[in-house]
């Protein structure tokens, strides 16, 4: 079981004084749901993950994740809204389903499913002035390959990300030396940086953006972005190696540790109207902008966090070590 005293620790690795219960509620709930999530995945057989994949390892952690995380945003901050990806109308349906999710959270807290079930729906809010965007588990399909994914929560005021967190139980702590070991939590605080640390909430560093142009990063997905696109501006800024393929906001984290340059989500031309989900970044914009980095759409204009649960008004995205920014938004503007 998690120690109460993790988030604290991670705390004072980030400067003092700013949204101190904030960070310590968030990073133990998140580093929780971040065990709950591996020991679904390590009870999902094999085959789940190999052959036709069983989509229900995924659907039990993503529910179990956002309870967990629900229920002690609810309790510190009863006033504020979050504005998560699940609702619980499918567990309320499918009597089997909740009770596997049940049983998972029961390993951390004694509760009745219908509690769990009210923890999952404090998820519904909206967004407001002050508000928590949550994705349970990002990268679902990261999730079944047993690959990358990642808990992904932001606290957004008056439109802005002021702290940010991934946890990632995949990705290893040097993306090209797998050895040292895997599995971090990125923090961030808004004017504090950005940090790594172990999933026990050990710190590790500080993190910042690559100064050259190295790799870029892009989904495995070939509908969560114009990867032809991709490949060509990322050869007019010079990268010449393969992309680093892999799923959810651990994207943004390669950003933000210097290990890619770039990271390009324009919008696939099968699906033009497409918008993207507030939790599907606002963590990681934050992560890669205070590890000195620049996050936009494919435009240039700032993300709008506050239309509700799409970015209604913005198109792809566009995240780099920021002395990259402006010549990739040339290139995708002189490419129309
Ligand atoms: P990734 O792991 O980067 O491939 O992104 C996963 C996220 O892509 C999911 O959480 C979905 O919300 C999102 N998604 C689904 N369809 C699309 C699409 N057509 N274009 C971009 N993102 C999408
Ligand atoms: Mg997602």
């Amino acid at each position: 079981m998690i120690s109460g005293d993790i988030g604290l620790t991670f705390g004072i690795m980030l400067a003092n004084g700013f949204m101190e219960t904030e960070k310590e509620v968030a990073i133990n709930a998140v580093l929780k749901a971040a065990q709950l999530c591996q020991e679904v995945q390590s009870d999902m057989v094999q085959t789940d993950a190999i052959k036709k994949p069983d989509r229900s390892p995924v659907t039990v952690a993503d529910f179990g994740s956002q309870a967990l995380i629900c229920s002690a945003l609810g309790e510190a901050f009863p006033k504020d809204c979050i504005v998560a990806e699940e609702d619980a109308e499918e567990l309320r349906e499918n009597p089997q389903l909740r009770s596997r999710v049940t049983d998972y959270v029961n390993r951390f807290e004694d509760v009745s499913s219908h509690q769990v079930c009210e923890w999952i729906n404090r998820g519904k809010g909206e967004v407001n002035k002050r508000y928590w965007t949550l994705d349970p588990i990002d990268g679902t399909k990261g999730f079944l390959r047993r690959n990358q994914y990642a808990i992904a929560l932001a606290l957004i005021i008056d439109g802005e990300v002021e702290f940010g967190l991934l946890a990632c139980p995949n990705l290893p702590k040097e993306w090209d030396k797998p050895n040292l070991g895997q599995g971090c939590l990125l923090v961030a605080v808004r004017g504090e940086g950005a940090y790594m640390g172990a999933l026990d909430g050990r710190p590790i560093k500080q993190i910042q953006v690559a100064d050259t142009p190295l790799r870029f990063a892009d989904s495995v997905e070939t509908l969560h972005g114009d990867h032809g696109a991709h490949f060509r501006i990322t050869q007019e800024l010079g990268i010449t190696d393969p992309p680093i393929q892999i799923d959810s906001q651990a994207k943004y984290g390669l950003v933000a540790r210097g290990e890619a340059s770039v990271y390009l989500r324009l919008p696939n031309p099968r699906t033009p109207n497409y918008r993207e989900c507030i939790w599907d970044h606002a963590a990681g914009i934050i992560i890669v902008e205070e590890a000195g980095g620049k996050v936009t759409d494919m435009h240039g204009q700032s993300v709008n966090l506050l239309e509700g649960r799409r970015m209604t008004s913005n198109r792809g995205i566009v995240a780099t070590n920021g002395k990259l920014h402006e010549r990739v938004l040339e290139i995708i503007r002189n490419a129309k």
